[in-house]
């Protein structure tokens, strides 16, 4: 699954929209300190659905939002767009391409997209699971991520492994199997009840 493209918009230091193409093999972000480049990871990171603004090196998710600068006056709204190549059929849509947006208002009102059509965050994470991009992004290495993953409590570690494993979205979907076998198993006592005041 590779990266195809990336725009931003609003998000941290990108006040203007940028766009960045990504082409095969390597790509390397230089820049001098301070200029934005772990920003962009914090991008990719965040429309893929990332929920802890800590991870976003921030306190609080409005911190993504474009704080302003001696320049600038700051703004209302982020918003990033990731494209996937998708021509290998590694994520379950059949499209070749698919297009990942998240915004952010400073109301807090957030909206996420895929192929620009409305959609909830819920969906980004199922499509994202066992991909590396998803709730654990292994293929995240961030400066102290490793010694994060080497001292993390082993149940933390399992999350990674089952990740690595790919067995993420089978166990998901068993936890919602589950869930909605008990509500059944509810409504049905409440019916027997019924049926027995009926009778
Ligand atoms: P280094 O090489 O030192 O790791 P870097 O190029 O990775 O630096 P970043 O950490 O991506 O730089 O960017 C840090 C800059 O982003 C800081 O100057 C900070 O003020 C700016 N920044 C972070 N959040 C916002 C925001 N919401 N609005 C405006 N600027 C922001």
């Amino acid at each position: 699954m590779l990266l195809k493209s990336l725009e931003i918009q609003g998000f941290k230091t990108f006040v203007d929209r940028i766009k960045l193409e990504f082409g095969p093999g390597i790509t390397c972000i230089v820049g001098p300190n301070g200029s934005g480049k772990s920003n962009i990871v914090d991008a990719i990171a965040w429309v893929l659905g990332e929920q802890s603004a800590r991870a976003l090196r921030g306190s609080r998710m409005e911190d993504v939002i474009f704080a302003g600068s001696e320049k600038r006056r700051p703004v209302g709204l982020a918003e990033v767009t990731l494209v996937l190549d998708n021509t290998d059929g590694t994520l379950p849509l059949p499209y070749p391409e698919i297009a990942i947006t998240r915004r952010l208002m400073r109301s807090g009102e957030s909206e996420y997209k895929l192929n620009k059509i409305p959609c909830r965050l819920r969906d980004i994470q199922e499509l994202l699971m066992d991909t590396g991009a998803g709730r654990e992004k292994f293929s995240f290495i961030g400066q102290g991520r490793l010694e994060e993953i080497l001292t993390a409590h082993p149940e933390e570690r399992r999350l990674l492994l089952e990740e690595v494993a790919g067995i993420t979205r089978s166990r998901w979907r068993k936890e919602q199997v589950l869930k909605r076998l008990a509500e059944t198993e509810q409504d049905l006592v409440r019916l027997k009840d019924i049926l027995r005041e009926l009778e």
